[in-house]
Protein backbone atom coordinates (compact mmCIF):
# COMPACT_ATOMS: atom_id res chain seq x y z
CA UNK A 1 0.00 0.00 0.00
CA UNK A 2 1.25 3.83 -0.78
CA UNK A 3 2.09 5.57 1.96
CA UNK A 4 -0.49 8.36 1.80
CA UNK A 5 1.34 11.93 2.12
CA UNK A 6 0.22 14.86 4.43
CA UNK A 7 1.04 19.06 3.33
CA UNK A 8 3.43 21.43 4.28
CA UNK A 9 4.23 24.45 2.67
CA UNK A 10 1.89 22.97 -0.15
CA UNK A 11 4.08 20.16 -0.79
CA UNK A 12 2.94 17.03 -0.10
CA UNK A 13 5.35 15.11 2.11
CA UNK A 14 5.22 11.09 3.55
CA UNK A 15 7.16 12.62 6.66
CA UNK A 16 10.29 11.31 8.89
CA UNK A 17 7.41 9.06 11.55
CA UNK A 18 6.86 5.73 11.09
CA UNK A 19 3.78 5.18 8.65
CA UNK A 20 0.55 4.36 10.01
CA UNK A 21 -2.38 2.23 9.19
CA UNK A 22 -5.95 3.92 8.97
CA UNK A 23 -8.47 1.01 9.35
CA UNK A 24 -12.40 0.69 8.85
CA UNK A 25 -14.22 -0.02 12.06
CA UNK A 26 -17.15 -1.94 10.18
CA UNK A 27 -15.04 -4.57 9.25
CA UNK A 28 -11.42 -4.20 9.91
CA UNK A 29 -10.06 -3.66 7.09
CA UNK A 30 -7.02 -1.43 6.34
CA UNK A 31 -7.78 1.55 4.76
CA UNK A 32 -4.73 3.27 4.00
CA UNK A 33 -1.18 3.90 4.99
CA UNK A 34 -0.69 7.50 6.09
CA UNK A 35 2.59 9.14 6.22
CA UNK A 36 3.56 10.50 10.04
CA UNK A 37 5.59 13.56 10.70
CA UNK A 38 8.66 13.77 13.04
CA UNK A 39 9.67 16.67 15.36
CA UNK A 40 11.60 18.01 12.17
CA UNK A 41 8.62 18.03 9.67
CA UNK A 42 6.65 19.74 12.71
CA UNK A 43 9.59 22.41 12.42
CA UNK A 44 9.08 22.53 8.60
CA UNK A 45 5.66 23.48 8.82
CA UNK A 46 5.97 25.72 11.66
CA UNK A 47 8.71 27.52 9.35
CA UNK A 48 6.16 27.60 6.33
CA UNK A 49 3.14 28.63 8.11
CA UNK A 50 5.34 31.70 9.82
CA UNK A 51 6.40 32.39 6.21
CA UNK A 52 2.72 32.67 5.01
CA UNK A 53 1.92 35.12 7.12
CA UNK A 54 4.72 37.63 5.90
CA UNK A 55 3.70 36.80 2.10
CA UNK A 56 1.87 39.22 1.08
CA UNK A 57 0.33 37.44 -1.16
CA UNK A 58 -1.74 36.14 2.19
CA UNK A 59 -0.97 38.82 4.22
CA UNK A 60 -2.07 41.69 2.01
CA UNK A 61 -5.65 40.28 0.98
CA UNK A 62 -8.53 42.90 1.87
CA UNK A 63 -11.05 40.84 4.07
CA UNK A 64 -13.29 40.57 1.08
CA UNK A 65 -10.56 38.45 -0.67
CA UNK A 66 -9.81 36.19 2.00
CA UNK A 67 -13.30 35.54 1.94
CA UNK A 68 -13.54 34.73 -1.55
CA UNK A 69 -10.65 31.97 -0.69
CA UNK A 70 -13.24 30.36 1.91
CA UNK A 71 -16.17 30.89 -0.39
CA UNK A 72 -14.12 28.24 -3.15
CA UNK A 73 -13.23 25.82 -0.38
CA UNK A 74 -16.67 25.72 0.84
CA UNK A 75 -17.78 24.97 -3.15
CA UNK A 76 -15.08 22.67 -3.52
CA UNK A 77 -16.77 20.96 -0.70
CA UNK A 78 -19.91 20.60 -1.77
CA UNK A 79 -18.74 19.92 -5.24
CA UNK A 80 -17.37 16.58 -3.49
CA UNK A 81 -19.49 15.60 -1.02
CA UNK A 82 -20.67 12.49 -1.47
CA UNK A 83 -17.12 11.40 -2.17
CA UNK A 84 -16.43 12.86 1.33
CA UNK A 85 -19.30 11.70 2.80
CA UNK A 86 -18.55 8.24 2.07
CA UNK A 87 -14.60 8.82 2.97
CA UNK A 88 -15.77 9.98 6.52
CA UNK A 89 -18.25 6.70 7.03
CA UNK A 90 -15.43 4.25 6.20
CA UNK A 91 -12.83 6.03 8.60
CA UNK A 92 -14.83 6.75 11.75
CA UNK A 93 -18.15 4.37 10.99
CA UNK A 94 -21.42 7.11 10.75
CA UNK A 95 -23.61 6.38 8.99
CA UNK A 96 -24.07 7.64 5.31
CA UNK A 97 -26.49 9.64 6.17
CA UNK A 98 -25.28 11.49 9.38
CA UNK A 99 -21.70 12.08 7.35
CA UNK A 100 -23.45 13.89 4.15
CA UNK A 101 -25.02 16.11 6.84
CA UNK A 102 -21.51 16.66 8.34
CA UNK A 103 -19.84 17.58 4.71
CA UNK A 104 -22.33 20.20 4.09
CA UNK A 105 -22.46 21.67 7.72
CA UNK A 106 -18.14 22.04 7.07
CA UNK A 107 -19.15 23.32 4.22
CA UNK A 108 -22.00 26.09 5.84
CA UNK A 109 -18.73 26.85 8.27
CA UNK A 110 -16.33 28.57 5.27
CA UNK A 111 -19.54 30.40 4.14
CA UNK A 112 -20.04 31.49 7.31
CA UNK A 113 -16.90 32.43 8.63
CA UNK A 114 -16.39 34.22 5.00
CA UNK A 115 -19.32 36.43 5.82
CA UNK A 116 -18.45 37.10 8.94
CA UNK A 117 -14.30 37.95 7.75
CA UNK A 118 -16.02 40.09 5.24
CA UNK A 119 -18.25 42.13 7.62
CA UNK A 120 -16.16 42.44 11.20
CA UNK A 121 -15.76 45.58 12.22
CA UNK A 122 -12.84 47.49 14.40
CA UNK A 123 -14.16 49.98 17.21
CA UNK A 124 -13.54 53.85 17.34
CA UNK A 125 -14.16 54.16 21.21
CA UNK A 126 -14.95 57.18 22.65
CA UNK A 127 -11.37 59.56 23.07
CA UNK A 128 -10.69 60.69 26.87
CA UNK A 129 -8.03 63.09 26.10
CA UNK A 130 -6.58 64.79 23.24
CA UNK A 131 -6.22 61.90 21.25
CA UNK A 132 -8.42 59.54 18.89
CA UNK A 133 -8.14 55.57 20.29
CA UNK A 134 -8.51 52.95 17.34
CA UNK A 135 -9.09 49.51 17.89
CA UNK A 136 -8.08 47.50 15.40
CA UNK A 137 -7.70 43.14 15.34
CA UNK A 138 -5.12 41.47 14.14
CA UNK A 139 -4.05 37.82 13.09
CA UNK A 140 -2.68 35.89 16.44
CA UNK A 141 -0.39 34.14 14.05
CA UNK A 142 0.64 30.41 13.03
CA UNK A 143 -2.36 28.01 15.06
CA UNK A 144 -1.98 24.65 15.21
CA UNK A 145 -4.94 22.76 15.53
CA UNK A 146 -5.42 19.19 16.89
CA UNK A 147 -8.42 17.49 16.54
CA UNK A 148 -10.11 14.39 18.13
CA UNK A 149 -11.82 11.11 15.79
CA UNK A 150 -15.45 11.84 16.27
CA UNK A 151 -16.72 13.82 13.34
CA UNK A 152 -13.24 14.72 11.27
CA UNK A 153 -15.03 16.79 8.60
CA UNK A 154 -17.03 19.53 10.96
CA UNK A 155 -14.82 19.30 13.48
CA UNK A 156 -11.80 20.16 11.46
CA UNK A 157 -14.10 22.71 9.21
CA UNK A 158 -14.89 24.42 12.30
CA UNK A 159 -11.36 25.17 13.00
CA UNK A 160 -9.94 25.79 9.47
CA UNK A 161 -12.50 28.31 8.74
CA UNK A 162 -12.30 31.25 11.80
CA UNK A 163 -8.53 30.72 12.05
CA UNK A 164 -8.18 31.51 8.33
CA UNK A 165 -11.14 33.86 8.55
CA UNK A 166 -9.13 35.83 10.92
CA UNK A 167 -5.91 35.59 8.18
CA UNK A 168 -3.76 33.17 10.13
CA UNK A 169 -1.69 29.89 9.43
CA UNK A 170 -2.48 27.11 10.34
CA UNK A 171 -0.87 23.71 10.89
CA UNK A 172 -3.46 20.95 11.69
CA UNK A 173 -3.08 17.87 13.75
CA UNK A 174 -5.76 15.68 13.22
CA UNK A 175 -6.44 12.06 15.56
CA UNK A 176 -4.69 9.30 14.31
CA UNK A 177 -7.38 7.36 14.03
CA UNK A 178 -8.73 9.26 11.53
CA UNK A 179 -6.75 11.15 9.64
CA UNK A 180 -7.88 10.89 5.88
CA UNK A 181 -10.62 13.38 5.38
CA UNK A 182 -7.55 16.13 7.06
CA UNK A 183 -5.95 15.38 3.81
CA UNK A 184 -8.77 16.25 1.68
CA UNK A 185 -8.87 19.09 3.59
CA UNK A 186 -5.21 19.83 2.76
CA UNK A 187 -6.25 19.21 -0.99
CA UNK A 188 -9.09 21.39 -0.78
CA UNK A 189 -7.19 24.16 0.65
CA UNK A 190 -4.22 23.48 -2.16
CA UNK A 191 -7.03 23.78 -5.25
CA UNK A 192 -8.89 26.98 -3.59
CA UNK A 193 -5.26 28.32 -3.99
CA UNK A 194 -3.99 29.48 -0.85
CA UNK A 195 -0.75 30.11 -0.91
CA UNK A 196 1.79 28.27 0.29
CA UNK A 197 2.21 27.17 4.19
CA UNK A 198 -1.39 28.78 5.09
CA UNK A 199 -2.79 25.54 5.88
CA UNK A 200 -0.18 22.65 6.50
CA UNK A 201 -1.35 19.27 7.58
CA UNK A 202 0.73 17.13 9.81
CA UNK A 203 -0.39 13.44 10.21
CA UNK A 204 0.54 11.00 12.96
CA UNK A 205 -0.41 10.23 16.73
CA UNK A 206 -0.23 12.14 20.57
CA UNK A 207 3.66 12.92 19.70
CA UNK A 208 3.07 15.26 16.58
CA UNK A 209 0.46 17.18 19.06
CA UNK A 210 2.93 17.40 21.41
CA UNK A 211 5.39 18.75 19.22
CA UNK A 212 2.65 21.61 17.66
CA UNK A 213 2.02 22.65 21.55
CA UNK A 214 5.72 23.14 22.63
CA UNK A 215 6.91 24.97 19.50
CA UNK A 216 7.74 28.36 20.28
CA UNK A 217 6.75 29.25 16.48
CA UNK A 218 2.92 28.10 17.03
CA UNK A 219 1.32 31.58 18.71
CA UNK A 220 -1.81 29.83 20.01
CA UNK A 221 -3.34 26.23 20.21
CA UNK A 222 -7.33 25.18 19.15
CA UNK A 223 -7.69 21.91 20.39
CA UNK A 224 -10.90 19.55 20.73
CA UNK A 225 -10.85 16.60 22.40
CA UNK A 226 -10.71 14.92 25.68
CA UNK A 227 -10.16 16.48 29.03
CA UNK A 228 -6.88 14.45 30.04
CA UNK A 229 -5.33 16.09 27.17
CA UNK A 230 -6.88 19.46 27.16
CA UNK A 231 -5.36 20.07 31.08
CA UNK A 232 -1.90 18.43 29.70
CA UNK A 233 -1.69 20.67 27.21
CA UNK A 234 -3.20 24.15 28.98
CA UNK A 235 -0.41 22.87 31.71
CA UNK A 236 2.54 23.20 28.41
CA UNK A 237 1.10 26.03 27.06
CA UNK A 238 0.60 28.27 30.45
CA UNK A 239 4.26 27.56 30.74
CA UNK A 240 5.22 28.88 27.32
CA UNK A 241 2.12 31.64 27.95
CA UNK A 242 0.41 30.70 24.76
CA UNK A 243 -2.98 31.27 24.64
CA UNK A 244 -5.50 28.16 24.01
CA UNK A 245 -8.77 27.23 22.87
CA UNK A 246 -10.42 23.84 24.05
CA UNK A 247 -13.30 22.26 23.42
CA UNK A 248 -13.29 19.05 25.66
CA UNK A 249 -15.54 16.54 27.09
CA UNK A 250 -19.08 16.52 28.67
CA UNK A 251 -21.52 14.34 30.84
CA UNK A 252 -24.52 16.43 30.12
CA UNK A 253 -27.65 15.95 31.95
CA UNK A 254 -31.33 15.62 29.67
CA UNK A 255 -33.69 16.06 32.12
CA UNK A 256 -37.50 15.47 31.86
CA UNK A 257 -39.96 17.03 33.91
CA UNK A 258 -43.19 15.01 34.88
CA UNK A 259 -45.05 17.44 32.36
CA UNK A 260 -42.52 17.27 29.54
CA UNK A 261 -44.44 15.52 25.93
CA UNK A 262 -43.51 11.73 26.91
CA UNK A 263 -43.37 10.84 23.08
CA UNK A 264 -40.97 13.93 21.96
CA UNK A 265 -38.87 13.31 25.58
CA UNK A 266 -38.28 9.66 24.74
CA UNK A 267 -37.08 10.19 21.15
CA UNK A 268 -35.22 13.50 22.08
CA UNK A 269 -33.66 11.66 24.93
CA UNK A 270 -33.25 8.45 23.02
CA UNK A 271 -31.44 10.23 19.74
CA UNK A 272 -29.64 12.66 22.43
CA UNK A 273 -27.31 9.40 23.60
CA UNK A 274 -27.53 7.22 21.31
CA UNK A 275 -27.19 8.48 17.72
CA UNK A 276 -23.55 8.49 16.29
CA UNK A 277 -23.03 5.79 19.04
CA UNK A 278 -22.74 8.20 21.57
CA UNK A 279 -19.26 9.26 19.86
CA UNK A 280 -19.95 12.69 20.93
CA UNK A 281 -19.24 16.08 23.58
CA UNK A 282 -22.58 16.80 23.71
CA UNK A 283 -24.53 13.45 24.19
CA UNK A 284 -26.87 13.55 27.24
CA UNK A 285 -25.66 10.44 28.54
CA UNK A 286 -27.39 11.13 32.21
CA UNK A 287 -31.01 11.21 31.57
CA UNK A 288 -32.63 12.64 34.84
CA UNK A 289 -36.62 11.28 34.85
CA UNK A 290 -39.23 12.80 37.43
CA UNK A 291 -39.38 9.92 39.72
CA UNK A 292 -43.23 10.46 39.43
CA UNK A 293 -43.04 9.43 35.64
CA UNK A 294 -40.02 7.01 35.76
CA UNK A 295 -41.80 3.46 34.63
CA UNK A 296 -43.99 5.09 32.09
CA UNK A 297 -40.67 7.19 30.47
CA UNK A 298 -38.11 3.81 31.07
CA UNK A 299 -40.53 1.53 28.96
CA UNK A 300 -40.43 4.16 26.18
CA UNK A 301 -36.27 4.24 26.20
CA UNK A 302 -35.94 0.57 26.89
CA UNK A 303 -38.55 0.52 23.25
CA UNK A 304 -36.74 3.75 21.64
CA UNK A 305 -33.23 1.50 22.57
CA UNK A 306 -34.21 -1.47 21.16
CA UNK A 307 -35.55 -0.17 18.23
CA UNK A 308 -32.42 1.71 17.14
CA UNK A 309 -30.72 -0.73 14.55
CA UNK A 310 -27.08 -0.82 14.40
CA UNK A 311 -25.59 -2.01 11.33
CA UNK A 312 -23.64 -1.10 8.36
CA UNK A 313 -23.24 2.61 7.78
CA UNK A 314 -23.66 3.17 4.43
CA UNK A 315 -27.10 1.26 4.55
CA UNK A 316 -30.26 3.27 4.45
CA UNK A 317 -32.28 1.72 7.07
CA UNK A 318 -29.61 1.89 10.00
CA UNK A 319 -29.33 4.07 12.72
CA UNK A 320 -25.91 3.83 14.05
CA UNK A 321 -23.04 2.68 12.44
CA UNK A 322 -19.96 0.58 14.25
CA UNK A 323 -17.64 2.93 17.07
CA UNK A 324 -14.90 4.76 15.46
CA UNK A 325 -12.54 1.53 16.41
CA UNK A 326 -12.09 -1.49 17.89
CA UNK A 327 -10.30 -0.35 20.80
CA UNK A 328 -12.74 2.22 21.59
CA UNK A 329 -15.27 -0.21 21.57
CA UNK A 330 -13.70 -2.33 24.29
CA UNK A 331 -13.44 1.15 26.10
CA UNK A 332 -17.08 1.40 26.02
CA UNK A 333 -17.59 -2.21 27.08
CA UNK A 334 -15.68 -1.66 29.97
CA UNK A 335 -16.94 1.08 31.15
CA UNK A 336 -20.41 -0.80 31.38
CA UNK A 337 -19.05 -3.84 33.06
CA UNK A 338 -17.68 -0.78 35.28
CA UNK A 339 -21.16 0.23 35.46
CA UNK A 340 -22.73 -3.58 36.48
CA UNK A 341 -19.75 -3.83 39.15
CA UNK A 342 -21.51 -0.80 41.11
CA UNK A 343 -24.52 -2.23 41.07
CA UNK A 344 -26.54 -1.25 37.67
CA UNK A 345 -29.34 -3.01 35.90
CA UNK A 346 -28.86 -3.41 32.44
CA UNK A 347 -32.03 -2.95 30.93
CA UNK A 348 -30.90 -3.34 27.41
CA UNK A 349 -28.05 -4.14 25.59
CA UNK A 350 -24.96 -4.30 27.24
CA UNK A 351 -23.19 -6.83 24.93
CA UNK A 352 -21.52 -6.73 21.68
CA UNK A 353 -22.94 -8.37 18.81
CA UNK A 354 -21.96 -12.25 18.67
CA UNK A 355 -23.10 -13.55 14.99
CA UNK A 356 -23.03 -11.87 11.34
CA UNK A 357 -21.96 -8.74 9.81
CA UNK A 358 -21.46 -6.89 12.94
CA UNK A 359 -18.94 -9.47 14.86
CA UNK A 360 -16.59 -8.01 12.41
CA UNK A 361 -16.85 -5.24 13.24
CA UNK A 362 -16.50 -2.27 16.27
CA UNK A 363 -20.15 -2.56 16.85
CA UNK A 364 -22.32 -1.78 20.17
CA UNK A 365 -25.63 -1.51 20.98
CA UNK A 366 -28.08 0.89 22.44
CA UNK A 367 -27.48 0.33 26.12
CA UNK A 368 -29.65 1.37 29.17
CA UNK A 369 -27.72 1.37 32.71
CA UNK A 370 -30.55 2.13 35.80
CA UNK A 371 -30.21 1.64 39.64
CA UNK A 372 -27.40 3.95 40.38
CA UNK A 373 -26.96 7.30 41.80
CA UNK A 374 -25.30 10.34 40.22
CA UNK A 375 -22.01 9.64 42.73
CA UNK A 376 -21.52 6.09 40.30
CA UNK A 377 -18.30 6.26 38.37
CA UNK A 378 -20.24 5.92 35.30
CA UNK A 379 -22.54 9.34 35.97
CA UNK A 380 -18.88 11.01 36.19
CA UNK A 381 -17.08 9.67 33.65
CA UNK A 382 -17.48 10.18 30.18
CA UNK A 383 -18.09 7.05 28.29
CA UNK A 384 -18.44 8.59 24.75
CA UNK A 385 -20.64 5.66 23.85
CA UNK A 386 -24.09 4.80 23.48
CA UNK A 387 -24.70 4.08 27.51
CA UNK A 388 -27.53 5.76 28.70
CA UNK A 389 -28.00 5.94 32.51
CA UNK A 390 -31.40 7.14 34.04
CA UNK A 391 -31.33 8.96 37.35
CA UNK A 392 -34.46 9.92 39.10
CA UNK A 393 -35.39 13.35 40.40
CA UNK A 394 -37.78 14.52 43.30
CA UNK A 395 -37.95 18.57 42.58
CA UNK A 396 -36.49 21.07 40.97
CA UNK A 397 -34.00 21.87 43.92
CA UNK A 398 -32.85 18.12 43.84
CA UNK A 399 -32.20 18.13 40.29
CA UNK A 400 -30.01 21.06 39.79
CA UNK A 401 -28.14 19.92 42.55
CA UNK A 402 -27.77 16.37 41.11
CA UNK A 403 -27.11 17.81 36.88
CA UNK A 404 -24.38 20.54 38.55
CA UNK A 405 -22.58 17.63 40.31
CA UNK A 406 -20.31 17.15 37.49
CA UNK A 407 -16.91 18.40 36.31
CA UNK A 408 -18.26 18.63 33.24
CA UNK A 409 -20.17 21.77 32.01
CA UNK A 410 -20.79 21.03 27.81
CA UNK A 411 -24.40 20.93 27.30
CA UNK A 412 -28.08 20.28 28.82
CA UNK A 413 -31.40 19.18 27.57
CA UNK A 414 -34.83 20.16 29.14
CA UNK A 415 -38.13 18.76 29.00
CA UNK A 416 -41.42 20.51 30.26
CA UNK A 417 -44.20 22.54 29.10
CA UNK A 418 -43.48 24.71 31.68
CA UNK A 419 -41.70 27.85 30.34
CA UNK A 420 -40.89 29.14 33.62
CA UNK A 421 -39.37 26.30 34.40
CA UNK A 422 -37.78 25.86 30.96
CA UNK A 423 -36.32 29.22 31.64
CA UNK A 424 -35.40 28.71 35.40
CA UNK A 425 -33.62 25.34 34.94
CA UNK A 426 -31.67 26.59 31.74
CA UNK A 427 -29.89 29.73 33.97
CA UNK A 428 -29.43 27.28 36.58
CA UNK A 429 -27.56 24.45 34.86
CA UNK A 430 -23.96 25.52 34.54
CA UNK A 431 -23.12 24.47 31.10
CA UNK A 432 -22.39 26.29 27.32
CA UNK A 433 -25.15 25.19 25.27
CA UNK A 434 -29.05 23.88 26.78
CA UNK A 435 -31.81 22.76 24.74
CA UNK A 436 -35.50 23.15 25.89
CA UNK A 437 -37.73 20.37 24.33
CA UNK A 438 -34.96 19.53 21.89
CA UNK A 439 -31.55 17.96 21.69
CA UNK A 440 -28.05 18.28 19.87
CA UNK A 441 -29.68 20.65 17.41
CA UNK A 442 -26.97 23.21 16.32
CA UNK A 443 -26.12 26.33 14.78
CA UNK A 444 -22.73 27.72 13.39
CA UNK A 445 -24.16 31.14 14.72
CA UNK A 446 -23.93 30.40 18.21
CA UNK A 447 -21.46 30.16 20.35
CA UNK A 448 -20.19 26.09 21.82
CA UNK A 449 -18.15 25.96 24.23
CA UNK A 450 -17.72 24.51 27.89
CA UNK A 451 -18.30 25.76 31.34
CA UNK A 452 -15.70 24.17 34.08
CA UNK A 453 -13.67 21.42 32.69
CA UNK A 454 -15.43 20.97 29.93
CA UNK A 455 -13.27 23.87 27.87
CA UNK A 456 -11.81 27.55 27.30
CA UNK A 457 -13.00 29.56 24.99
CA UNK A 458 -15.86 29.44 22.17
CA UNK A 459 -15.69 28.38 19.04
CA UNK A 460 -18.49 29.32 16.53
CA UNK A 461 -20.88 32.32 16.12
CA UNK A 462 -19.35 35.97 15.69
CA UNK A 463 -17.20 35.72 18.53
CA UNK A 464 -15.45 32.81 16.95
CA UNK A 465 -12.87 34.23 14.32
CA UNK A 466 -12.48 37.16 17.04
CA UNK A 467 -10.72 34.51 18.80
CA UNK A 468 -8.24 34.15 16.74
CA UNK A 469 -7.14 37.42 17.13
CA UNK A 470 -5.17 39.84 19.04
CA UNK A 471 -6.87 43.58 19.70
CA UNK A 472 -4.70 46.44 19.30
CA UNK A 473 -5.27 49.72 20.90
CA UNK A 474 -3.47 52.49 18.30
CA UNK A 475 -3.79 56.58 19.65
CA UNK A 476 -3.59 59.35 17.56
CA UNK A 477 -2.89 62.53 19.14
CA UNK A 478 -5.10 65.41 17.87
CA UNK A 479 -2.86 67.43 19.73
P1 LIG B 1 -7.90 12.81 22.71
O1 LIG B 1 -7.83 13.88 23.72
O2 LIG B 1 -7.33 11.49 23.05
O3 LIG B 1 -7.16 13.25 21.35
C1 LIG B 1 -7.50 14.41 20.65
C2 LIG B 1 -6.35 14.82 19.76
O4 LIG B 1 -5.22 15.18 20.56
C3 LIG B 1 -5.87 13.71 18.83
O5 LIG B 1 -5.47 14.29 17.61
C4 LIG B 1 -4.68 13.15 19.60
O6 LIG B 1 -3.80 12.45 18.77
C5 LIG B 1 -4.08 14.42 20.16
N1 LIG B 1 -3.25 14.25 21.36
C6 LIG B 1 -3.22 13.22 22.23
N2 LIG B 1 -2.39 13.50 23.25
C7 LIG B 1 -1.87 14.74 23.02
C8 LIG B 1 -0.98 15.61 23.72
N3 LIG B 1 -0.44 15.27 24.89
N4 LIG B 1 -0.70 16.82 23.19
C9 LIG B 1 -1.26 17.21 22.03
N5 LIG B 1 -2.11 16.44 21.32
C10 LIG B 1 -2.43 15.22 21.81
O7 LIG B 1 -9.42 12.72 22.32
P2 LIG B 1 -10.11 11.66 21.36
O8 LIG B 1 -9.49 11.72 20.01
O9 LIG B 1 -10.16 10.37 22.09
O10 LIG B 1 -11.59 12.29 21.21
C11 LIG B 1 -12.58 12.09 22.13
C12 LIG B 1 -12.69 13.26 23.09
O11 LIG B 1 -12.93 14.47 22.37
C13 LIG B 1 -13.86 13.11 24.02
O12 LIG B 1 -13.46 13.36 25.34
C14 LIG B 1 -14.84 14.19 23.58
O13 LIG B 1 -15.69 14.64 24.56
C15 LIG B 1 -13.94 15.23 23.05
N6 LIG B 1 -14.66 16.08 22.10
C16 LIG B 1 -15.00 17.36 22.47
C17 LIG B 1 -15.75 18.16 21.63
C18 LIG B 1 -16.09 19.57 22.01
O14 LIG B 1 -16.31 20.37 21.10
N7 LIG B 1 -16.15 19.95 23.28
C19 LIG B 1 -16.22 17.70 20.33
C20 LIG B 1 -15.79 16.35 20.04
C21 LIG B 1 -15.04 15.59 20.90
P3 LIG B 1 -4.03 10.88 18.47
O15 LIG B 1 -5.48 10.60 18.40
O16 LIG B 1 -3.40 10.72 17.15
O17 LIG B 1 -3.38 10.18 19.61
Amino acid sequence: MDVQPFLIDNTWVTGGGEPFVSSNPADGSELAMVGSADAADVDAAVGAAKRALENPAWRDLKPHERARLLHRIGELLDADSENLARLQMRDNGKTLRECRVLVAEAAASFRYFAAVCETFEGELPPPRGDNWPVTVYEPVGVVGAITPWNSPVTLEAQKLAPVLAAGNSIILKPSEVTPLIALEHARIALEAGLPPGVVNVVSGGGDVGRALVGHPGVDMISFTGGTKTGSAIAEEAGRLLKPVMLELGGKSPNIVFADADMAKAVKGAGNGIFSGGGQSCIAGSRIFVDETIMDEFVEGLRAFAQNYRIGPPEDEGTDTGPLASFAHRDRVEEFVEIGRGEGAKVLTGGARPADGVLAKGAYYPATILTGLDNSARICQEEIFGPVAVILPFKGEDDLIEQANDTVYGLAAGVWTSDYRRAWRVARAIRAGTIWINTYKQSAITSPFGGFKQSGLGREKGLQGMRAYMEPKAIYWSMD
